[in-house]
């Protein structure tokens, strides 16, 4: 029976062996599918500790100096500690939330003494570090679940070219992994030992950390399982049926913006498929949101889980850097430093009206950004210079940054990945370029830029 659970391709075994048979109880450290539905990293948990009569115990180490993360970040995950509480204890799961300086998982460990541990799976390189640290020290078995994906990733085996190239991969698995979780529920309810150190999962629970403080909190954007599923069926009620036609246009609320919650983990995107899916919208609809959802955001995981260079142009393709390099001397009529973007000083207000979407709002439609990217390449000194910039900005005010789709996209904006060659032109050379022009052409810009004026 063990043998199957770690058979499901979501499943790496980091740490092999048998669970120890005098441990108290399974242990789920929980980091980026932070929910208590929808999670396959938490159905297994409770599947072992249900085949080996254990309880079951969710960690959450709360540690203030993520990379690139800030006050906004935290608020929002903090925004979503109650739901997991609340969903955890409907399954019979205890939940143990510490904070810097007493985040560590191992001291938990050494307290609970577990039968085995279970991980959720992030591949950012900060986090991959992690679990290679935590696999390296463990005494019992520890396994992880790629639980953020539809198709794991694994599954993909190497770094994919372009969309159309783990398109039909995808597909092909789509319905073996597009089914709904069982949601199993403990048998043997988790009962904290007497003093064992925990704090309250609520929203405070960030204040007073040591938390960068360079983007303010967004008051207007909650974060939570339970704020996700209404927005989720705010979606299904009133932009889905029109997604197709009206995705592209800024000035309409016509895509989802769930991609907070999908990088945060209060959402899972098995469920966001399968609600779609259930949602009796017009097929087109249903398929241009599948394209984006799995297709688009799973060639971003893939990416960042197969090139450790996924935010620098060295990750991009030859051809990319070959063409930028040969137009590195270009005439470029405007140059602004990070500073001058990030203050929305450019010549060029629709650039100002996304940059300034950005950071009041904590989000920037989809379209626009790749506007905003293609500019940063074309208005700085190199292209490396650009990709920084465009990398520090968007992870430091998206709410949904430091993210493997911003990773991706960027290097698609600035480096051609997942691109081909184009005509050449000045600065960008066989890149694709974007303009102005282009965007009057598909929406009402000066609309967009009263909107964020
Ligand atoms: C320069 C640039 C930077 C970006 N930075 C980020 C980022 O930091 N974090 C992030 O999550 N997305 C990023 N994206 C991808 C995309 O723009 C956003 O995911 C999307 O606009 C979010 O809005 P939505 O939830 O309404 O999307 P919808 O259109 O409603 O799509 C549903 C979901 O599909 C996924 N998705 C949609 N488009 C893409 C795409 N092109 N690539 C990968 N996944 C996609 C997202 O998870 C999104 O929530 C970036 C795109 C560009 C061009």
């Amino acid at each position: 029976m063990l043998d199957a659970l770690s058979a499901d391709p979501r499943v790496t075994v980091r740490r092999g062996g048998s669970p120890d048979p005098d441990g108290t109880a399974v242990v789920y450290w929980m980091q980026r599918a932070q929910r208590a539905s929808d999670n396959p990293a938490l159905d297994l948990a409770i599947d072992l500790g249900n085949l080996l009569g254990r309880p079951v115990v969710v960690f959450f180490g709360l540690f203030p100096f993520i990379t690139r993360a800030n006050l906004r970040h935290y608020r929002f995950l903090a925004d979503g500690l109650p739901d997991i509480a609340e969903g955890l204890c409907r399954r019979r799961v205890g939940f143990v939330l510490r904070r810097h300086p007493h985040h560590g998982l191992l001291p938990f460990l050494e307290e609970v003494r577990p039968a085995i541990v279970v991980g959720d799976e992030n591949p950012l390189r900060q986090t991959a570090a992690w679990r290679e640290t935590v696999a390296g020290r463990l005494r019992v078995p520890l396994w992880t679940v790629d639980a953020d994906v539809v198709v794991p990733s694994v599954l993909l085996e190497k770094e994919q070219y372009a969309a159309r190239t783990i398109r039909p991969r995808l597909h092909a698995r789509l319905n073996d992994f597009l089914v709904a979780s069982g949601e199993p529920m403990a048998r043997v309810r988790w009962w904290a030992p007497d003093g064992m150190e925990a704090i309250e999962p609520t929203p405070a629970a960030v204040e007073g950390l040591p938390i960068a403080r360079d983007a303010e909190p967004v008051a207007d954007l909650r974060g939570g399982s339970k704020e996700g599923h209404r927005r989720l069926a705010r979606f299904l009620r009133r932009g889905l049926a029109g997604y197709g036609e009206r995705r592209n246009d800024p000035t309409e609320d016509g895509t989802s913006a769930l991609s907070p919650y999908l990088h945060f983990g209060h959402l899972g995107p098995r469920e966001v498929a399968l609600a779609v899916r259930a949602s009796g919208a017009p097929a087109g609809a249903v398929d241009a949101f599948i394209e984006q959802l799995v297709v688009r955001r799973e060639l971003a995981v893939n990416f960042v889980r197969f090139n450790p260079r996924y935010d620098a142009l060295a990750g991009c393709e030859d051809w990319a850097r070959r063409a930028l390099r040969e137009h590195r001397r270009d005439r470029r009529p405007h140059l602004y430093t990070e500073r001058q973007f990030e203050a929305a000083e450019t010549h060029d207000p629709l650039w100002n009206a996304a940059q300034r979407q950005m950071v009041t709002t904590g989000w920037m439609h989809g379209y626009v950004r790749m506007y905003w990217a293609k500019k940063i390449l074309e208005w700085s000194r190199s292209a490396e210079q650009a990709l920084e910039t465009a990398v520090r900005l968007n992870d430091r005010y998206q709410m949904d940054g430091r993210d493997p789709s911003g990773y991706a996209n960027i290097a698609w904006a600035i480096g051609g990945k997942h691109d081909r060659p184009w005509p050449p032109r000045p600065v960008f050379g066989t890149v694709r370029s974007m303009t102005e022009a282009g965007m009057k052409r598909k929406f009402d810009v000066a609309r967009y830029v009263a909107q964020h004026a």
